[in-house]
């Protein structure tokens, strides 16, 4: 139906009562379809409270004007909004909500009247029965006097008869204002319910849902979205016509494991994050860029890889956010060969310790190379002892490449040097403790040892 019917919000969690189709069919105002931007102008969202003044007064006409305060909305001439009747600290409540909302377009939100400044206007004021001619319980929550699709529509005045609400109800207020404006940019009635645009929960917390989903009349009957076809996005919509603030703050993704640079077994668990101003629409992460796992909104951002071949892989989180925008990170991981023996890793200087080829200390995070934090090594193991920091591997006596020694009475490591001058038989058991002795009484162990006695740090390189 191309011909908007004037769009009720219930004061009650379903439908109106009101069958406002019939009422107000013949002032529709007809939708443009090829109207696709909405004039700038029309970026101005003006919520009048009618506080400050003898309330608002409106005058029935053939045009709907917030600029001439007419609507072809009332059933009597002239119609007196009461001021908002919870009051300016309440009213501005009310405002936060609407203007955080509202945030990610790029729409302005005032309580200030623009005067002849061309602006979309919702009176969140007075009561519907002083607007309308009818038996009890047969009042609209609110009213828009048209759909006009891509918000083409220039001075549209609607309606949210915020005197006939509780002051607990903010969060309605707050949906009810919005959801007003709305039909007047263009946008429908939906199921989902946690879209402003339904008539479910409405005292419930809401967002622009970015999902499609089916229109409803006013009698909460499945139509035809008269704006956008079979269904509706609402934050697609509003962001078509409107576009983002061009003051939102992008959003990030981060790997948090692995991070970047990593040596890795041939499985590996990879783990995420998606921050920004607005929420997840997915995350998709990507191995060497085939894709591995994508998750929708809330899901948590993980992933395991298995099997991969010695070598460089790369790891890619891909995120997007409710503005479609995508932003995503890139890290380089390294699987180390598995080994029995020196001989079989393919570089003639790698050593095999633990079961994995090791870099020399030239390659980053190679054995004997300094470190931070253990995930800086290949060996997964960032030894400290006697003020120095270096990638270790557990040993026994005699494993290590040339350049080390075995550094430790049980649990030894790998350790950059001759090992402790004992007579020759460097590294052998028993008196190996570090050169700068900081062992305390009886302690033989003089900086450091002992793979378990090792700083071996879990937190987080910044990334
Ligand atoms: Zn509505």
């Amino acid at each position: 139906m191309r011909f908007a019917a004037s769009l009720v919000l219930a004061i009650s969690a379903l439908a109106p009562a009101v069958a406002s189709a019939e009422v107000f069919q013949e002032r529709v105002i007809q939708s443009d379809p090829d109207a696709v931007n909405a004039a700038p102008a029309n970026r101005i969202l003006y919520v009048n409270s009618c506080i400050g003044s003898n309330g608002c007064t409106v005058t029935r006409s053939g045009s709907n004007s917030s600029q001439s305060n007419t609507s072809s909305i009332p059933d009597f001439q002239t119609v007196r909004l009461t001021p908002y009747m919870h009051g300016q600290a309440h009213f501005d409540m009310v405002m936060e909500c609407v203007r955080e909302k509202m945030a990610m377009y790029d729409v302005q939100v005032t309580t200030v009247d623009p005067g002849a400044t061309p602006h979309t206007e919702v009176m969140a004021a007075g009561s519907a029965a002083a607007m309308f001619d009818r038996e009890p319980g047969q009042f609209p929550g609110g009213i828009a006097p048209f759909l006009g699709c891509n918000g083409q529509v220039q001075n549209g005045l609607a309606f949210l008869f915020a005197n006939d609400t509780a002051a607990s109800q903010i969060q309605y207020l707050c949906t009810g204002i919005i959801h007003e404006a709305a039909h007047v940019w263009g946008v429908s009635h939906v199921y989902d319910d946690k879209d402003h645009m339904s008539y479910a929960r409405l005292g419930q917390e809401k967002w622009w849902q970015n999902s499609m989903s089916q229109c409803h009349d006013n009698n909460f009957d499945p139509m035809n979205c008269p704006c956008s076809g079979s269904t509706q996005n609402t934050f697609r919509t509003l962001r078509n016509t409107f576009g983002l603030s061009p003051t939102l703050e992008g959003s990030t993704v981060a790997l948090v494991t692995p991070l970047d640079g990593a040596y890795v077994g041939p499985d590996f668990a990879i783990s995420g994050e998606f921050m920004g101003p607005l929420d997840r629409l997915d995350a998709t992460i990507y191995i060497d860029g085939v894709l591995k796992t994508m998750v929708e909104k809330t899901g948590l951002i993980v992933a395991t890889a298995s099997g991969l071949a010695p070598g460089e892989h790369t790891i890619r989180l891909v995120g997007t956010d409710y503005g479609d925008r995508q932003v995503e990170v890139t890290h380089t991981v390294t699987v180390l060969e598995s080994c029995e023996t020196d001989a079989e890793c393919s570089e003639t200087d790698y050593s095999c310790l633990g079961g994995k080829c090791l870099p020399p200390a030239s390659v980053d995070g190679g054995l004997g190379a300094s470190c931070e934090v253990r995930e800086d090594c290949a060996s997964n193991v960032c030894g400290v002892a006697d003020g120095d920091s270096y990638c270790t591997a557990a040993c026994n006596d005699g494993e290590c490449p040339d350049g080390f020694y075995c550094r430790g009475t049980t649990n030894g490591v790998c350790w950059p040097g001759e090992g402790p001058d004992d007579g020759g038989d460097g590294g052998s058991d028993g008196d190996d403790g570090g050169g700068c002795s900081t062992g305390g009484a009886g302690g033989m162990v003089g900086g450091l040892l002992m793979l378990g006695a090792l700083l071996v740090s879990s937190r987080r390189r910044h990334v």
